[in-house]
């Protein structure tokens, strides 16, 4: 009775544990290296190993391991996609092996394994993977190591599904749903961090605002629906120009933004000038339209133009407010102080 108790509280610690870590790391990494540490840390094994299930090409890859030997790695990395493991993903049902044969077990060959449990990560409708531990010892697993390493299983099961969601809820929240760019809101956060980056590294930053030219009448003329073609098309035409650093957002309507991190003005003026004439010299097509529309920009720096987040941002707007004023197709930079 006494060993009973201290195998169930062994037991209820690991669960607790799992399920804090599930709770405080939100990288994925992160927390299924964590996991394979708290059962290497209570059950006493060995190796944990957790590996995930490529839908698309029905593949298992090894994700995270506690295993650290080179040819040790090599032998499982090698034979990771073996008809047991596979088994266990296509049938759900796990396996408790005391007396492994490494002819059956491929991914055990030259490594001293003699015991292993392996459990499916499957969450309602989908298989996400495998997590498996190994004992260099033959008999070293009875049920309760597997009915423990099951609970271990659902509850990362979950923390995976909610690592789905959260990923879903996150583009939703910063993606823009028409032009598929950041959106006003991710804009704003990222151009804080960077002015603060910039401000601690001392380096320069530009910011364009740019704004369509007579877009309502464009879109009297020729339609919102066409309207909303050119829109998403300029913001396709303009991401596959800038470099992976820098950072395109819909600010509005008609309204864009674009943030060039490590940039002073005179190159960020060439980069922006040339931007503009691409835009003007582009044809937007359906079957009945062809038409194309040009832009004003508004160009600011920090910290030549500005000395914070919100100058920054004035100050492109004012400059983009001149382009307007001085006939529109063209790019305006802060007016001297
Ligand atoms: P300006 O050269 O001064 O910028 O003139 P403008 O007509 O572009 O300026 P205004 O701000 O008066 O009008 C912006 C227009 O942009 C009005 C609106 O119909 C259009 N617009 C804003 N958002 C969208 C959108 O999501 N899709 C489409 N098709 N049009 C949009
Ligand atoms: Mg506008
Ligand atoms: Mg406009």
């Amino acid at each position: 009775a006494n060993k009973k108790l201290r195998d169930s509280l062994a037991e209820l610690f690991t669960v607790q544990q799992v399920t804090q870590a599930i709770n405080s790391i939100f990288e994925i990494k992160e927390l299924l290296g964590h996991v394979n540490d708290i059962i290497i840390g209570v059950m006493g094994v060995n190796n944990s190993t957790i590996i995930l299930y490529d839908e698309k090409k029905s593949r298992l890859k090894v994700y995270t391991t506690t295993i650290t030997n080179r040819n040790e790695l090599i032998s499982l990395y090698d034979n990771i996609n073996c008809d047991m493991l596979m088994s266990v993903i296509n049938t759900g049902e796990p396996i408790i092996e005391n007396f492994v044969d490494e002819n059956e077990y491929l991914f055990t060959q030259d490594r001293e394994v003699n015991s292993l449990i392996c459990v499916p990560l499957i969450n309602k409708s989908k298989r996400y993977g495998l997590v498996l531990i190994e004992h260099k010892y033959q008999n070293a697993f009875d049920d309760d190591n597997l009915r423990l390493l099951n609970i271990i299983g659902q509850q990362v099961g979950i923390a995976l599904e909610n690592v789905e969601l959260y990923q879903k809820m996150h583009e939703l929240a910063t993606i823009d749903s028409l032009t598929g760019i950041y959106n006003r809101l991710y804009f704003q956060e990222r151009l804080s961090k960077e002015i603060e980056l910039a401000q601690k590294e001392h380096y320069e930053l530009s910011l364009a605002i740019f704004d369509i030219d007579y877009f309502k009448r464009f879109n009297d003329t020729f339609g919102h629906l066409f309207g909303d073609k050119v829109l998403k098309h300029i913001a396709e035409l303009i991401k596959n120009s800038l470099r992976s650093r820098d950072i395109i957002a819909r600010f509005g309507g008609e309204e864009f933004v674009i943030l060039l991190p490590r940039t002073g003005i005179k190159e960020a003026y060439e980069k922006v000038e040339n931007l503009r004439e691409i835009i003007a010299r582009t044809y937007i097509k359906d079957e009945l339209i062809t038409a194309s529309v040009t832009v004003s920009f508004g160009l600011s720096s920090y910290p030549e133009y500005s000395g914070n987040e919100s100058e920054l941002l004035r100050s492109a707007d004012n400059a983009l407010y001149d382009a307007k004023e001085c006939g529109r197709n063209c790019v305006r930079v802060p007016k001297s102080n």
